[in-house]
């Protein structure tokens, strides 16, 4: 029997969770989960995100595909709280995950729906880390996967893809593009699409980050959640693990909710400018650029969902240039010891911005996430020449 339902986030369609699912037949808007109350003391006994099985998509007596991801480091990063000007402030190292990234979170969850369902291969658009994660979990899975990826993606990515086996398709244009072959490559094949919320499950991978952070800081929650966001599934996952905790009694009753804070590039900022004009919907970006691969993002399923999390959590959405970003990946790399990717470099830049704009209260407490590693971005010798100093 499974403990959890599905239901439409944007209308009142809802189906079984043993049934296979992917966005909603009615109005097309993602599913999410929804599990019945959950007691705190039944985490389960493993040492990854599954430690919290009682509140994923895993039936009883099923076995997940997992490969050691979540349970990632809280790093209390003291000299960057006073370089930015916030009381505290942590670093939530996601590169640590398996193929380095938080995307194997979500792909622990939807390869372990997926094998359930008895997919017979998956497919997947990607920027980059999607693909890298579902190919290990694929490979984890003994399952055929197909991987859709724009030609700029950073080529250690590629080569990780390709090294885990997986079937690798480089295109030209963006993951918008991408997610287009992988639908049609999908609907031909019978392969199951596992695009971001076009199936229920990897956001329930993502939500883990939440559950985690809460249990590091002692049940306590921070004043602002910083995420550094392209698809949505990492802060959408995160708001709706805070939604259940809270609504489980997991937290303090008196607990005021963190803010959620969008950070983007402003080469590709589709839900920064939705939540500066009031809209519920996000109009998509034209022409996207940055090299932070995972915010090239231009047409995010999840808009509506993002722009409700910001709205709900008296959140906020801000953008900064990549080399500003550039300059705070090496600040949190040098001042923490975490080789930081861009995507968590431009989330510390964003909380430097709102400080000195009066955004964020300088008595903030405030967790950052570094979604992946710097390692993944790095090319060649050109890289060397332009980071080395003398
Ligand atoms: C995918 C990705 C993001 C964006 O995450 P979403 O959940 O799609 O918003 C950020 N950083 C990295 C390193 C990523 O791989």
């Amino acid at each position: 029997m499974p403990l959890w339902t599905l239901h439409c986030s944007a209308c009142d369609y809802a189906q079984p969770g043993d049934q296979p699912a992917g966005v909603c037949p009615a109005c097309g808007q993602p599913l999410l989960a929804q599990y019945d109350a959950v007691a705190v003391d039944a985490r389960a006994p493993h040492w990854s995100l599954w430690r919290y099985a009682p509140v994923l998509p895993l039936a009883a007596g099923e076995t997940p595909v997992t490969l050691g991801e979540g349970m990632t480091p809280l790093a209390d990063a003291p000299s960057l709280a006073r370089q930015v000007g916030v009381r505290r402030l942590w670093i939530k190292d996601e590169g640590r995950n398996p193929t380095a990234s938080f995307k194997a979170r979500g792909m622990s969850a939807a390869v372990t729906r997926a094998r359930a369902l008895g997919a017979a291969g998956l497919v997947v658009p990607t920027a980059g880390n999607a693909g890298a994660a579902i190919a290990a979990y694929a490979a984890a899975a003994g399952l055929p996967v197909k991987v859709f990826a724009p030609r700029t993606t950073p080529p250690a990515i590629l080569m990780t893809i390709a090294a885990l086996g997986a079937d690798l398709q480089l295109i030209d244009g963006h993951i918008g593009d991408a997610g287009k072959l992988a639908t049609a490559f999908a609907n031909e094949s019978g392969w199951m699409n596992v695009s971001t919320l076009r199936e229920p499950y990897r956001v329930e991978g993502m939500k883990t980050m939440g559950y985690e952070v809460v249990e590091q800081l002692d049940g306590r929650v921070p004043d602002a959640i910083v995420y550094p966001t392209g698809g949505g599934e990492g802060t959408i996952g995160i708001w709706k693990a805070l939604g259940e905790m809270r609504d489980w009694g997991w937290l303090r009753s008196d607990v005021r909710m963190p803010r959620m804070i969008v950070a983007q590039s402003s080469g590709c900022a589709p839900i920064v400018r939705a939540f500066a004009a009031g809209a519920d919907r996000a109009e998509p970006w034209e022409n996207p650029v940055t090299y932070a691969a995972g915010l090239r993002v231009p047409g995010p399923l999840g808009d509506r969902l993002l722009l409700r999390v910001l709205r709900e959590s008296a959140g906020d959405a801000v953008a900064v240039p990549d080399d500003v970003t550039r300059d705070a990946t090496r600040a949190l790399s040098t001042a923490t010891g975490i080789d930081a990717a861009p995507e968590g470099g431009c989330a510390l830049a964003v909380v430097d911005r709102m400080v000195r704009e009066g955004r964020l209260s300088r008595d903030a407490e405030v967790v950052v996430f570094n979604t992946g590693s710097g390692a993944s971005y790095r090319r060649e010798s050109s890289d060397l020449a332009a980071e080395a100093r003398g």
